[in-house]
């Protein structure tokens, strides 16, 4: 079922929104060589706590930590670690979430550690400028597939891979709604959005080819089939009569 929000809901979930994003900048700004990735989901967690808010994450299918930290061809569900330093040149993927009120706020971000190739930073503008395009094509009378076309659509003309076994979500009470709103598809085709919607996006691109695999020891990381890099950037949206709003954003 999609649960439309009234609009006393979506102000406690633009609350909630601007509580992720606080923190997921705290989780960015942790990022540099010598840190761990455990400082980084430290810097999340804080922040969340420091608001009255809980994280999201923490404990959602046993997950144990406030944030998803992946690096390099790392593509999303890496699990925080004293034991793993961030290297110079490194990519890493961030993404968390808190609840305030009983409502969630969701959203990612991927950036480097010191300067990555030339490579690593257009695949980070691309997936970047996948999230600005999908969000745009989020208007009220339009169609998931328009969302999920404008992020294929423009990963592929760079080259580069999209990931189909994970997609974004709806969001409100819980962090996992329906509908799934996928990275790729047909434009004009598929549920049609309504004003109330919210919707977690989420542009996951890897370099190379679509394909991922999960860790087998862990149960959660997962990574680019190539062993190449992936970037990851993701933004909770309401679908408004006037448009898309960004309640991840300030
Ligand atoms: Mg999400």
């Amino acid at each position: 079922m999609i649960v439309l929000k009234t609009s006393r809901e979506l102000e406690l979930m633009r609350e909630a929104g601007r509580i992720s994003h606080l923190a997921l900048m705290a989780g960015v700004k942790a990022v540099r060589p010598g840190a761990t990735t455990m400082d980084i989901n430290r810097a999340v967690h804080d922040v969340i706590l420091s608001f009255g808010a809980t994280p999201s994450f923490l404990g959602y299918g046993g997950f144990p930590a406030a944030a998803c930290v992946s690096v390099n061809e790392e593509v999303i569900h890496g699990i925080p670690s004293k034991h793993r330093k961030i290297r110079e040149g490194d990519i890493v993927s961030i993404d968390t979430g808190a609840i305030y009120k009983g409502f969630h706020g969701d959203n990612a971000f991927t950036v480097a550690a010191g300067t990555a190739s030339d490579q690593c930073r257009e695949l980070m503008e691309v997936t970047q400028h996948c999230l600005e395009l999908a969000i745009r094509a989020a208007q009220p009378g339009n169609r998931l597939g328009d969302i999920g076309s404008a992020v294929e659509q423009y990963a592929r003309s760079h080259g580069f891979g999209v990931v189909q076994e994970y997609v974004g979500h709806g969001i409100g009470t819980e962090m996992h709604q329906e509908p799934e709103v996928p990275n790729f598809g047909k434009a004009g085709h598929g549920l049609r959005l309504r004003p109330g919607m919210t919707l977690a996006i989420e542009p996951m691109i890897n370099m190379k080819g679509d394909g991922v695999c999960q860790d087998k020891k862990d149960g959660w990381t997962i990574r680019t089939a190539s062993g190449l890099p992936s970037a990851h950037f993701e933004n909770t949206v309401a679908i408004t009569e006037n448009g898309p709003v960004i309640l991840t954003r300030p």
